[in-house]
């Protein structure tokens, strides 16, 4: 029996768990963060909560005498891919990551591309960021009503911009200590609709969305009504990904498993 510990807290990883556990020869563990207090759980052997860094999933893997390791957390879920990387070189076995591409930008986009939320905040308060000095031209008109799309745990870097409203979305509240922007917080899970998307930004007047660059169809609904909208996008892009094996959906994935099995 092989056996496959997949990273999750994705529509991916769960998906990728079904399929492999319908492998004869494999047995696939997801392991989620348990951040999110009603997780979409994959069916099958599930466990929750944090390993204790790169050590900690070291002596996991190696106690529970994992194979193969399948890195299939959200692109922006960074710290736990290059803990992966290392507990898997330590423990001596192989790891794939799965990483959807990002969005790339459209005709009639409006996108003005960060590197993180800080950037982003520091965008819509108006201030020069280095090498946007065009792009900033943008936002000198109309960004006073904000979608904010970058879930819960970072809203504290906009609460300073006081004179915006925010439309916050996301899965859960966020936790008693984080400082909250002025605005409204929507509690709601993808996937969005179009009709959804476009309603939301009708109703609550929106001028711009910050998103992060995600990637998958489940949130892309409200690129595309910005697009036709006529609305700006603040794009926060991806983080960089560690050094190793990669493919970019569950077929590729399987793929690459069977392969690995086979040799
Ligand atoms: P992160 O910053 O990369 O990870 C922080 C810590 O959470 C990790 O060091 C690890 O703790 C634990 N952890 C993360 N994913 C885990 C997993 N699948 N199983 C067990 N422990 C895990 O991650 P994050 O951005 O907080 O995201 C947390 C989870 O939410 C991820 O699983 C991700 O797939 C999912 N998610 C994230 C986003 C996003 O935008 N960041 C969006 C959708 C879903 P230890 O060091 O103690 O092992």
């Amino acid at each position: 029996m092989l056996r496959v510990l997949i990273l999750g807290g994705t529509g991916v990883a769960a998906e990728l768990t079904a399929r492999l556990n319908n492998i004869t020869g494999i047995e696939a563990i997801a392991s989620l963060a348990g951040r999110t207090r009603e997780p979409v759980a994959p069916v099958g052997n599930v466990r929750i909560g944090g390993f204790g860094g790169v050590t900690g999933l070291a002596e996991y893997l190696q106690h529970q005498k994992i194979d193969v390791l399948i890195d299939a957390t959200h692109p922006f879920a960074n710290h736990i891919s290059w803990n992966a990387t290392a507990a898997a070189t330590q423990a001596g076995i192989p790891r794939l990551l799965v990483n959807r591409p990002p969005w790339e930008k459209q005709p009639g986009d409006i996108w003005i591309e960060v590197e993180n939320n800080t950037e982003a905040a520091k965008l819509l308060a108006n201030q020069a960021l280095e090498n946007q000095a065009l792009e900033n031209q943008l936002f000198k008109h109309q960004t006073k009503r904000v979608f904010l799309t970058i879930g819960r745990q970072e809203i504290s870097a906009f609460s300073h911009l006081q004179e915006m409203w925010f439309l916050m979305r996301m899965i859960d509240p966020p936790n008693a200590d984080v400082v909250i922007p002025p605005g409204l917080m929507l509690f709601d899970r993808g996937p969005f609709t179009f009709d959804d998307e476009r309603e939301i930004l009708t109703k609550y007047n929106i001028d711009t969305i910050v998103s992060k660059n995600s990637g998958g169809n489940a949130t892309y609904p409200k690129i595309i009504a910005a697009r036709e909208m006529g609305i700006k996008v603040v794009m926060v892009k991806r983080p960089p990904v560690p050094p190793g094996e990669l493919v970019a959906d569950v077929e590729s994935a399987v793929k690459w498993l069977l392969e690995k099995v086979g040799s």
